[in-house]
């Protein structure tokens, strides 16, 4: 069955996970009890939710297809903690249900935005997502790793980022090209760093990794007038690449020069 709702709907990110041993240890490190409202995007057909609706309080499963929330209505019908909504993840208001967490095999052509759009919500508690492995790696990773990139700072600004274990394609049905990851972030009461000017923060931080190979005097041309200068005047190494700088580090280059744009 599941074969022909791909075939049509491969732009949809199908991939299902059916293997029970697999779903009970996403739920288990995922760390949800009787008290939580779980968020479960891509509900497909429901094997997940079944397992989070037994340890969660309360579950709100979107689910995009309309002939899989068919689907998930059978399967569920008159079950009083649940609630299903047939609509775009992307565009789901998460800011008015209060406290949440969230635990999904994400489609894996919305992973990112998804994860920027969660990311900067306050009444996110967690969220623990099944997403492919070379994403997984690079929101967790350290400065000094090959994966290490915008995309780790910005989630490391956020969450604690931690990837739990990983699931081989074959496990999917139909397999998706890629290996996956579950990775499990906690949102952070208090960021790591104190930053002045988030958006510039953010700009810095792209512009930097938008050029990794260059020395990060280079790469912050289109942001810092003289560059190369600015950093040695503050105390950073100008030829330092930017996978060699920490969260702080850019944190540091970010808070000095607002401290000169305000002047
Ligand atoms: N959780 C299920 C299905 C995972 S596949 C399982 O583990 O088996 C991803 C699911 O996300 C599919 O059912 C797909 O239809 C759904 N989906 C794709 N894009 C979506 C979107 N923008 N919003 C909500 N659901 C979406």
């Amino acid at each position: 069955m599941h074969k022909t709702i791909s075939k049509k709907k491969p732009k949809l990110g199908q991939h299902f996970l059916r293997n029970a041993e697999i779903l009970e240890k996403i739920v288990k490190v995922s760390e949800i009890n009787s008290n939580d409202k779980v968020v479960e995007i891509g509900a497909g057909m429901g094997d997940l939710t079944e397992i989070l609706l037994k340890n969660a309080k309360e579950v709100i499963a979107i689910e995009i297809d309309p002939v899989l929330y068919k689907i998930l209505k059978e399967r569920f019908y008159g079950k009083e903690n649940l609630v299903l909504i047939n609509e775009n993840a992307l565009k789901f208001p998460y800011e008015e249900i209060g406290q949440f967490k969230v635990v999904a095999n994400i489609p894996y052509y919305i992973t990112k935005p998804i994860i920027f759009k969660l990311l900067k919500l306050k009444n996110l508690i967690s969220m623990t997502l099944t997403i492919q492995k070379e994403v997984a790696e690079r929101l967790a990773a350290k400065p000094s790793t090959k994966a290490y990139s915008a995309l780790s700072i910005i989630a490391q600004y956020y969450t604690q980022a931690e990837i739990k274990f990983y699931i081989p394609a074959s496990f999917f049905n139909p397999p998706p090209e890629v290996e996956s990851a579950v990775i499990k972030m906690d949102r952070r009461d208090k960021s790591p760093v104190e930053v002045i000017d988030e958006k510039l923060f953010f700009k810095i931080i792209k512009s930097a990794f938008g050029q990794r190979r260059k020395m990060i005097s280079n790469s912050l041309k289109s942001i810092i007038d003289e560059p190369k200068e600015f950093l040695i005047k503050i105390g950073i190494n100008p030829i330092k690449r930017p996978e060699e700088l920490s969260i702080e580090d850019f944190a540091f280059i970010s808070n000095e020069l607002c401290k000169i744009c305000k002047k």
